[in-house]
């Protein structure tokens, strides 16, 4: 589509283009629908064809806008658009950190002592290609419904180690202001759960979500932390600035967990762009995960060689805080993924190499 013709639709949309639930009830869901924004290639067709009943097809009219039609290797339209390549992995996994094997109770995830990520949602306002849990959103059997929300909740009342839970899905923004209120109002009325955080794409992927009703309402249940989900600098859109921008203004410390995904940020380059643009928005890079070893994704997947490549290039170059942390996280929990700047000990010196390459001696304690 070009830019003429998605100004046109937003004008047609009129003040509704900003309405979050009306965005939800216009995605794009199948070719026909998609050809209003583009053409699809023959791989793209086929493979919204044949993918159909094995992981869900959806995009929101405003991350459709963001795509370019002329260009199929487009960063933003190869994250959620379905291609036939997506049939040509022989090595994936359906789940490839175990998840089912470490859940104690209906969707909920724990692999460390303190903490656990709580899949409350089984929808996102958009379905991303590489995603960990594709066998989980959209599939109804992983829809909450309340009395199992209520049984999750009981478990974590009972498990007094717990101090830390993590949102997630699908995406719990997709909840309405008030499912959410009550689930936040539950949690937090637990003594041992001291912070709650949300693992959100949607001041990413429909930023119209984040309304100052809920920043108010997320507020009211403090110490609340969100992590969102950039990968690209082209999704750095000021509708998604505001949206960080309303979060942050409630006390909300909003962090970004991107994936690092072949062909669309795996150059150091974009990767600095948009951890750059991040900060700008004063949203910290917090992780950059390797692509898991999932169903349908070796188009995607990157070496990890080249992964710490890219973050090593990029120490020295930009603010140490813009870094995040490169990480595959596996079944034992997360792996830091860096190059080995301590060289070792020497003596009673270590041996440290700076960003630039250069080697240096200090003076290390024995103990
Ligand atoms: S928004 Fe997150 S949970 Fe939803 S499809 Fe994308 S990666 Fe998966």
């Amino acid at each position: 589509m070009s830019a003429s013709a998605v100004t046109a639709v937003r004008e047609q949309a009129g003040d509704a283009w900003e309405d979050w639930t009306w965005q939800m009830r216009h995605r794009v869901r199948d070719v026909a629908s998609l050809r209003a924004w583009l053409e699809p290639t023959a791989e793209e067709a086929a493979g919204i064809e044949r993918l159909a009943e094995r992981f869900h097809f959806v995009i929101t009219p405003y991350y459709a806008a963001l795509m370019d039609p002329a260009n199929p290797a487009c960063p933003i339209r190869r994250q959620v658009v379905p291609n036939v390549l997506e049939l040509e992995d022989s090595q994936g996994l359906a789940d490839p950190l175990g998840e089912v094997a470490h859940s104690p109770v209906k969707n909920v995830i724990r692999v460390y002592r303190d903490r656990i990520a709580f899949c409350v949602n089984n929808e996102c306002a958009l379905y991303c290609r590489y995603c960990l849990r594709k066998r989980m959103v959209g599939e109804p059997e992983w829809a909450m419904k309340r009395r199992e929300l209520e049984a999750a909740i009981a478990w974590i009342r009972a498990t007094p180690e717990i101090r830390d839970v993590l949102l997630t899905g699908g995406d719990p923004l997709v909840y309405s202001d008030d499912r959410l209120d009550w689930l936040l109002g539950e949690l937090c009325a637990i003594r041992h759960v001291e912070i709650v955080r949300l693992g959100t794409r949607l001041p990413v992927t429909l930023p119209y979500r984040v309304t100052e009703a809920l920043c108010e309402m997320l507020a009211r249940h403090h110490p609340v932390w969100v992590n969102t989900h950039f990968n690209h600098p082209k999704e750095l859109t000021p509708e998604a600035a505001a949206a960080c921008d309303r979060l942050t203004r409630a006390g909300i410390p909003v962090g970004n967990q991107s994936v690092l995904l072949r062909g669309i940020n795996d150059d150091v380059e974009t990767m600095k762009a948009l951890c750059e643009g991040l900060v700008r928005m004063r949203v910290r890079p917090y992780y950059c995960y390797q692509a898991q070893l999932l169903e349908g994704t070796a188009h995607f997947r990157v070496p990890i060689e080249r992964g710490v490549e890219i973050f090593r290039a990029l120490r020295g170059r930009t603010s140490g805080f813009a870094i995040p942390q490169y990480v595959l996280d596996t079944p034992h929990g997360k792996v830091p993924l860096a190059h080995p700047y301590l060289r070792g000990r020497d003596g009673d010196e270590v041996v440290v190499e700076s960003f630039d390459g250069t080697l240096w001696r200090e003076l290390n304690p024995t103990k």
